[in-house]
């Protein structure tokens, strides 16, 4: 039933590699985020028997019963939150999560910090930039980005590792990669400012490469490993 998980995961480091390769990159340097939303636990599992240890996750409810039904890999899993976060259910993400990629709102991180469980390791944050400059999309904008980054860094219970973007889908690699480009520059500014970043989230099934290609640390990946996505239940 899920043979096809460990195939495509194999098909999808290859791609890492080979877009690793030509940009002088070492392969390890690009950590895959397999995004496991809307698929069951016995497909997070079959993953990582296959090897894979971080696992994306958008939906508050699903992703709980999840960490849930998945509780005795706990402490070998990575759990990271990517989705749009609503001021009231950010508890539950301090709670059970390691990372969120989503933080777009200096609310939202004052929430997660004083939310954060007495005892267990920082909440690994990026900060979420909007990079195509879409009305729709959330993200800070670009301009923003310094003065909310630095407050961050004062939040007790976080560590801001880096910056997240999700841009508009674009057909060609040269279209794809003018956003991540903008991203990886910020991330540069930021880091010529004194903020210690070493997180890119950035590059998705169909733009692996352009990401890499422009710097991506982190690719986050779901349709080329686990499969089309059903939202019908
Ligand atoms: C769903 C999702 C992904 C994975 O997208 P695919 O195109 O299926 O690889 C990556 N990042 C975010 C924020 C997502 O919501």
């Amino acid at each position: 039933m899920s043979s096809h998980i460990a195939l495509h995961l194999d098909e999808v480091r290859q791609r890492i590699a080979k877009a690793a390769a030509e940009a002088s990159r070492e392969p390890a340097s690009v950590a895959l985020l397999a995004v496991s939303k809307t698929f069951p636990a016995g497909d997070v599992r079959a993953a990582f028997d296959a090897g894979q240890r971080a696992f994306g996750e958008n939906y508050v409810q699903e992703s709980v019963a999840k960490i849930a039904e998945l509780a005795d890999l706990r402490s070998e899993i990575q759990w990271h939150f990517i989705g749009p976060l609503q001021s009231n259910k950010t508890k539950v993400v301090a709670e059970n999560f390691d990372w969120v990629h989503s933080v777009d709102r200096l609310k939202i991180a004052e929430r997660l910090s004083a939310q954060r469980t007495d005892g267990m390791a920082p909440l690994n944050v990026c900060l979420q930039v909007n990079v195509s400059g879409e009305e729709s999309k959330s993200g800070v904008a670009p301009e923003e980005a310094s003065a909310i980054a630095h407050a961050i860094t004062a939040l007790p219970n976080l560590k801001l590792r880096g910056l997240m973007s999700i841009p508009e889908p674009a057909a060609t690699l040269d279209e794809q990669r003018a956003p991540h480009k903008r991203l990886r520059e910020l991330m540069d500014t930021l880091r010529a400012d004194g903020l210690e970043l070493d997180t890119l989230s950035m590059g998705m099934s169909a733009d692996i490469e352009a990401a890499i290609l422009e710097g991506a640390t982190m690719v986050r990946i779901g349709t080329a490993i686990f499969g089309a996505r059903d939202y019908s239940n």
